[in-house]
């Protein structure tokens, strides 16, 4: 489920592997998230000590809009499995999950974003 009142700050990330690392091997706040391969990667944990939840999310979907293909739990995910959920999200091979729905966040830069009530 994402947060509907939460704004991304959304950084593209270099590859696969920098993202499997950044989403495994650090708790971000809330509002840092990654764009990679025509996808966004949205942190939606509920708190920085909490699960880490993230939404991935098909840029333009089938009808032009994102679409929420799946939301996995990085933090429970040693890196070269999160590295395995990186690579299939942007190769697209989970677009067609039951999970699909469309969704419309609120994507910025982190210059547009500056700060909110999670990262100050
Ligand atoms: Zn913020």
């Amino acid at each position: 489920m994402m947060h509907r009142n939460r704004r991304w700050s959304v950084s593209a990330a270099g590859s696969a592997e920098e993202l499997a690392r950044n989403l495994t091997e650090h708790t971000w706040c809330g509002c840092n998230s990654w764009e990679l391969g025509g996808y966004w990667f949205l942190n939606d944990a509920t708190s920085a000590d909490g699960a880490q939840d993230y939404g991935i999310i098909k840029i333009a979907g089938p009808r032009g809009k994102p679409v929420q293909v799946e939301s996995i739990t990085f933090s429970w995910c040693a890196s070269d499995k999160a590295l395995q959920h990186v690579r299939a999200a942007i190769a697209g091979q989970i677009d067609a999950s039951e999970f699909a729905h469309d969704v419309d966040p609120v994507i910025e830069t982190p210059e547009q974003h500056g700060s909110c009530h999670l990262c100050m």
